[in-house]
């Protein structure tokens, strides 16, 4: 019996040490990311690194593809949608160019792991997802890993949010075919609009500033996102 004790004892005390240093290889492969994937290709914002390097990106992804996280690619999530590229998730949030008080609006929660990048580095972070099964797995990873100024709603983001605008910059995830007007209107003066626009696959990284109510609109790279979709199901 006490011999029986022992050996639950020590399986219990090895499966620790298990979960830990799987913990330690996965902070090694995200500081791996960040440096090759990254910095290597000029995001240099000290913050939007350390954020990278924290943010356990294996969480926000099927269990199935948790060995996959960190490589250079995006991944599926369900729902025949894609967690983004990790140098996409850093550019873009590198392009907004955030302060710390600033609030931000996300279109296209997925994952939810862009927004937790966001929710390091800036006050309160408001998103929103079109997809109710991805919208209640992401509430419950930001549950789970503690992150209070992470707002998220089930919704078309077509249409903003209105009612918590007027937002310091806004990041949209998925690819409508023209710049909503309601996310021009809900962005500060001052802000920064970063979205992917285009026809289905073929899109344009777009950065749109508004200051001194003109707003100024610029093409960044071409990129390949998941289509805005409309609640009847189409797209934007
Ligand atoms: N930022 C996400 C990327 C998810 S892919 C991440 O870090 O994982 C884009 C997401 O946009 C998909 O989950 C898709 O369902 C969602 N989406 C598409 N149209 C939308 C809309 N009109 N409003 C809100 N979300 C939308």
């Amino acid at each position: 019996m006490k011999n029986q004790i022992r050996l639950i004892v020590a399986i219990l005390i090895l499966s620790l040490f298990a979960v830990d240093s799987r913990a330690q290889n996965y902070a090694l492969e995200r500081k791996e990311m960040v440096a090759k994937q990254i910095r290597a290709r000029g995001v240099t914002a000290s913050e939007i690194l350390e954020a990278m390097r924290e943010v356990p990106r294996h969480l926000f992804v099927p269990d199935k593809y948790q060995s996959m996280a960190y490589e250079d690619r995006p991944l599926p999530i369900g729902k025949k949608q894609t967690i983004s590229q990790p140098y996409i998730v850093g550019l873009m949030t590198d392009l907004l160019e955030l302060d710390e008080e600033d609030k931000v609006l996300e279109v296209g929660t997925g994952s939810g792991y862009q927004a937790a990048i966001l929710a390091q580095l800036v006050d309160q972070v408001y998103t929103i997802e079109i997809i109710e099964p991805l919208a209640k797995t992401a509430k419950l990873v930001f549950d789970e890993l503690g992150y209070s100024n992470i707002n998220a709603k089930i919704g078309d983001g077509y249409k903003g949010w209105p009612e918590k605008s007027p937002f310091d910059a806004i990041i949209v995830t998925c690819s409508p075919s023209h710049i909503p007007q309601p996310l021009i209107e809900q962005l500060a003066e001052g802000g920064k609009l970063i979205i992917p626009v285009g026809e289905s696959y073929t899109q344009e990284l777009v950065l749109v500033t508004k200051k001194n109510g003109k707003v100024r609109k610029k093409d960044v790279i071409p990129v390949r996102f998941v289509p805005m979709k409309a609640p009847s199901g189409k797209s934007y």
